[in-house]
């Protein structure tokens, strides 16, 4: 017979396991995060990697170790956390730490279709390597100043070999507070705050609010397009302590809205969440920021200082919350993770997040965006939203419009604008010699269509009724010209959800890497590449997996002869 498991026979182990932490490195780690309480906190993980590498400009081996006995986390638990985010460089025992700087080259779609290749390779074989990295990089959220590089932490638009080489060697590698921000005093004179104080004063009532945005009818402006007012009142009526999150990791290609909005006024969406919480009856709002927009946070962090000193009002509890690059942590339950100090892997539902999010709370979780609107919604009233719109669009929208127009930038339309109206009425037309011939309305995930389908509604539904392979998502509409091909454009995207898939899941792991190497031949294999992208959209776990076959499908049924 087999004998039960002895648990007391098993021999104790005599030290600690795996990597022990060195008192020197250990006292090195505690004087870099400066005996600040909260890095006890596992929730503090990403925050106290960044500390550590922005001090030493890498993360090694005795480091980590040392972090984890510190946090009193498992070596595992740091490591996994530590090599999921492609901004943090671990440097295992034995390798070489890095030069002191790294260059990013953007080579998503706009920054491609601008010439990022030949720049990656100019700035490769110009750059010092002992002193400078060359890396390549997923989009940075400035699609419109194609192409971009970002040297340090400074982001160099229109970017030539000569100015990023300039830039280093006169040192400008940093971050600056974007300038003409709207800071907290001109926001509160032009009567910023005031309806969060209404709210606290009890004159304005939390039934009011999500009646006139329901009203409305704004819809999440990250790309799911929820109902907000739904959203909101979905959350209220959830029992048990609640938590407000803002997601601003807009990392879609093609995508830079957010970080147009904040750099100018960031109080209306800091307003627009503080209703949030106080309409949700929510303790905490989290503001979750893409690592890439450096001066963005310093802004943040400023005036959120200057606002609980001189707010006075009572106040949720504010959180700022770094991303580390990553983007699959635009994916709600993603970014959820990564706020909570994890690997940014996308929890499968049910759940809902409105149900169990931050730290198992009910969570009302926004794009930015979303909120920036949501002042302006309830001073004007729901019909000067509601009542936008064109070609059976509802609302406006803001577009980023990159690529081949004469003005690319951000674009307040009614929601259902066209992209050849986009393009006539608001960019300024094609750029000079440049002749329309497709477009993709919804960034990477969002299909391509050609120029002839140039009078789809841009707005949520309009674009998929239009081609089920297609969608608006947040509204990054890119632009190509007649010297472009579908069919790079769609292997663009598919190598950025290739480098940006978290791995969770076979079907998307895999099967993006695999459509890479297929869509690489001169001549696709249609039959094996649909097969694939029935797999990947059957059974991946999020949508970046689901959605990623929409270029190889769109390709395949809209430029054939590109492709035969
Ligand atoms: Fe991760 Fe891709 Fe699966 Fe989403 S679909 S969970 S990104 S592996």
């Amino acid at each position: 017979m087999e004998q039960p498991i002895n648990f007391k026979r098993k021999r104790a182990r005599l030290g600690a396991k795996g990597r022990v932490a060195t008192p020197e490195a250990r006292a090195e780690v505690r004087k870099i995060l400066d005996g600040a309480l909260e890095w006890a906190g596992r929730e503090f993980l990403v925050e106290n990697l960044h500390r550590v590498q922005d001090a030493v400009g890498f993360l090694s081996a005795r480091h980590l170790a040392a972090l984890a006995a510190e946090m009193k986390l498992s070596q595992a638990e740091v490591w996994e956390t530590a090599t999921f985010y492609h901004h943090f460089s671990v440097v295992k025992e034995g390798e070489n730490p890095p030069p002191p700087l790294t260059i990013r080259v953007c080579d998503s779609l706009s920054c491609e279709m601008a010439g990022a290749r030949e720049l990656l390779s100019a700035l490769k074989s110009g750059a010092d390597a002992s002193q400078v990295r060359v890396v390549r990089a997923p989009c940075v959220g400035r699609c419109a100043e194609a192409p971009v590089v970002v040297a340090g932490q400074n982001p160099i638009s229109h970017a030539t070999t000569e100015a990023v080489l300039r830039a280093v060697e006169s040192g400008e590698t940093r971050a600056e507070i974007p300038a003409g921000a709207k800071g907290f005093a001109e926001y509160r004179a032009g009567g910023g705050y005031a309806i969060y104080g209404e709210m606290v004063a009890g004159k304005r009532s939390a039934e009011d609010v999500i009646g006139v945005l329901e009203e409305s009818g704004l819809r999440g402006l990250g790309g799911a397009g929820f109902p907000a007012g739904r959203k909101w009142r979905i959350v209220r009526g959830t029992a048990g302590r609640k938590v407000v999150a803002v997601n601003i990791d807009e990392g879609e290609p093609g995508t830079f809205k957010d970080r147009f909005y904040l750099e100018r006024d960031p109080h209306r969406f800091v307003e627009g969440a503080l209703i949030a919480s106080r309409a949700a009856e929510a303790e905490d709002v989290y503001i979750y920021l893409r690592d890439e927009y450096h001066g963005c946070r310093m802004l943040l962090e400023r005036e959120l200082g200057i606002l609980r000193g001189e707010l006075k009002l009572e106040l949720p509890r504010i959180h700022l919350r770094r991303g580390a690059g990553a983007y699959i942590c635009g994916e709600e339950s993603a970014m959820i993770e990564s706020i909570e100090g994890k690997r940014g892997e996308p929890r499968l539902r049910p759940p809902y997040v409105a149900e169990v999010g931050v730290f198992g709370c009910p969570t009302l979780e926004h794009n930015m965006e979303t909120l920036h609107w949501v002042r302006e919604i309830l001073e004007r009233g729901a019909e000067w939203f509601s009542g936008s719109g064109r070609n059976g669009g509802r609302g406006m929208r803001s577009y980023s419009v990159s690529g081949r127009v004469r003005n690319p930038g951000v674009y307040w339309a009614p929601a259902g604008v066209t992209v050849r109206e986009l393009i006539e009425e608001f960019c300024g037309g094609m750029a000079e010699g440049e002749e329309f011939y497709a477009y993709l309305p919804g960034g990477a995930s969002g299909g391509i269509l050609p120029a002839s389908r140039g009078d789809v509604p841009l707005d949520f539904g309009l674009v998929q009724e239009a081609d089920g392979d297609c969608f608006i998502g947040s509204a990054a509409v890119v632009v190509l010209s007649c010297r472009d091909r579908a069919r790079d454009a769609a292997l663009n995207v598919m190598r950025f959800f290739e480098d940006e898939s978290c791995g969770q899941c076979t079907p998307c792991r895999v099967g993006t890497a695999k459509a890479v190497r297929l869509m690489e031949a001169e001549k696709w294999d249609g039959e094996l590449l649909e097969e694939l992208c029935r797999t990947m959209a059957d059974a991946s776990i999020c949508g970046l997996g689901q959605a990623a076959p929409n270029p190889i499908r769109c390709v395949l049924k809209n430029f054939a002869e590109e492709v035969q």
